[in-house]
């Protein structure tokens, strides 16, 4: 199947290259594939509802299959035996081919999952390749111990890979959830399963032939396409997996626990939802308040697990925030994500776009003011206005429910404490946003905010050498930096007699 996309057909002034669909068939021992079904499932364009491709949909037959080829290419293969400098040198050339491949992997990504082209371009490809070199640094430096004894033993620890790692991905970054997931995994020695997201599976498999062309040996990455209650749950709760990684909602992540579990107890480490608070103090700069949190909650269409989806205004600067966070919006530029400037694009799918409508009019239903937008935009496709409530109150679906949309809810407050009871207030912790030029209160607020990120006088710094990960019911583990490398390593106690022992 090859399907071809060229931006000059639909708008004028490109500023993505051509780009088209090769790879539809599972990845299977280092081998495209038909499911073993013949089933296929229709991936959309959010800009127009319209087919880009059929894929192979993967369920449990295919996944066992790619089970036996990471279980094998673990136990019999070389890659967990091969010289760490060795794995180091296969990402690198990995991340190299994604650099050569940026833009079209950017023009794959915007038409897949309708987020600005210059965006993915500009910000998350290279985010992709800079987090493969971070872990390609990792991989031979990763050794373990000779720890002293009480008594005549010689007491080594081993840091051995885990083994075949499951890992389920969202659609909201595919190709970076993809890279935050394989890196890690791959420095440590690790084979792979990954399910992609049903509606985003495009850029998976162009990333995972590109790792073959860097020399990944066969059966070292498999990537199944396919939905969650089928291909998604048959990794979960196979026997065979002895790790599972998960990014997602956290109803599917008490799923997927729960299966893990059940099966055979495999480790699991979840990237779940946030609600996170956006905190802005009375002594802040508005004009770059308003830009901030913005940012902090428009970025990617409003679909970031941490964003900024409470806004808390000190009511000293409440009523001119409103305003002007409302001319803000206004300005937004939403429209074909292949356009030169553009800031938003579609919502994912249809099912996105009409749960968001659905909180606006629960916003709205409960008594929110509706600042601005709160309409669909355009007549095709999934866009969504720039909306913002003000006057919510913590008590509703606005201001507790991920609603995964461009909806900003606006928050009046009075003092520190009551911020922090009242940020600290949610089922979840995944990040927050602090506005401040007084030292003392970012203090505070850095220590008292139960979170697994609190960005101060910033938003959405995502370096590959920052751990991530939620505090409560946003998560189980960390991503990114050296914390993640342990989600990966089994550990392992030799001990042995020593004679004559002078010194360890
Ligand atoms: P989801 O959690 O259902 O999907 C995430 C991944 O899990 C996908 O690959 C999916 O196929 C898989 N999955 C679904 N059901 C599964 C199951 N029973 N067993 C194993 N895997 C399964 O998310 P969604 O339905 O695409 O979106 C729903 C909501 O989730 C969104 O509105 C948003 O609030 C939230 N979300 C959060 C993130 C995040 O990064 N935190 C990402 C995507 C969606």
């Amino acid at each position: 199947v090859t399907q071809r996309f060229s931006t000059a057909a639909a708008i004028e002034d490109p500023i993505a290259p051509p780009v088209q669909v090769n790879y539809t068939q599972l990845l299977i021992d280092g081998k495209f594939v038909d499911s073993a079904s013949g089933k296929t499932f229709p991936t959309l364009d959010p800009r127009t509802g319209e087919v880009i491709a059929h894929v192979q949909e993967g369920d449990a037959e295919d996944v066992n299959r790619a089970v036996r080829a990471a279980r094998k290419a673990f136990d019999e293969g070389p890659w967990p035996k091969m010289t760490a400098y060795e794995r180091s040198r296969i990402l690198l050339r990995f991340a190299d081919l994604l650099d050569k491949h940026n833009d079209e992997l950017a023009a794959l990504e915007t038409w897949d999952n309708g987020k600005p082209y210059e965006q993915a371009a500009n910000i998350e490809i290279p985010m992709c390749s800079r987090l493969i070199r971070y872990y390609a640094g990792w991989a031979d430096k990763i050794h373990g111990l000779i720890v002293p004894a009480d008594g005549p033993h010689h007491v080594q620890v081993l840091h051995e890979p885990i083994g075949v790692a499951g890992q389920i991905i969202p659609w909201n970054f595919p190709l970076l959830m993809f890279a935050w997931k394989v890196g890690p995994a791959l420095a440590t020695g690790n084979t792979i399963v990954l399910k992609s997201a049903e509606q985003t599976p495009l850029t998976a498999l162009y990333a995972a032939k590109l790792l073959h062309e860097a020399g990944l040996p066969d059966g070292v990455v498999n990537v199944v396409s396919g939905y969650g209650p089928t291909a998604g749950a048959t990794l979960a709760s196979h026997m065979d997996v002895d790790k599972l990684a998960f990014t997602g909602s956290t109803e599917t992540g008490m799923i997927v626990q729960e299966l893990a579990a059940r099966s055979n107890l495999k480790p699991v480490t979840l990237e779940l939802g946030g609600k996170s608070p956006f905190i802005i103090m009375d002594d802040a700069d508005v004009d770059q308040a308003v830009e901030l949190a913005h940012f902090a909650l428009f970025f990617n269409q409003g679909q970031c697990c941490c964003a900024g989806s409470r806004t808390f205004v000190h009511e000293s600067v409440y009523d001119e925030f409103v305003e002007k966070a409302k001319a803000r919006a206004l300005k937004r530029v939403v429209g074909d994500p292949f356009k030169k400037g553009v800031e938003q694009g579609p919502q994912i799918d249809d099912e996105q776009f009409n749960k968001v409508l659905r909180y606006i009019r629960s916003g709205v239903d409960s008594g929110a003011t509706l600042v601005t937008g709160g309409e669909r935009a355009g007549s095709k496709g999934f866009y969504i206005q720039p909306t913002i409530f003000s006057d919510v109150k913590d008590n509703m679906a606005i201001a507790q429910d991920e609603i995964f949309g461009p909806v900003q809810s606006i928050l009046k407050f009075k003092d520190l404490n009551e911020v922090i009871q009242r940020a600290n207030a949610s089922k979840y912790g995944l990040a927050a946003g602090v506005f401040t030029n007084n030292i003392d209160t970012a203090n505070t607020l850095m220590r008292a905010l139960r979170v697994g990120t609190v960005w101060i006088n910033c938003f959405d710094i995502f370096d590959a050498a920052i751990p991530f990960g939620g505090y409560k019911m946003s998560g189980v583990g960390r991503e990114k930096g050296i914390d993640c490398l342990k989600n990966y390593l089994q550990v392992k106690a030799v001990v042995s007699p020593l004679k004559n022992a002078a010194w360890l």
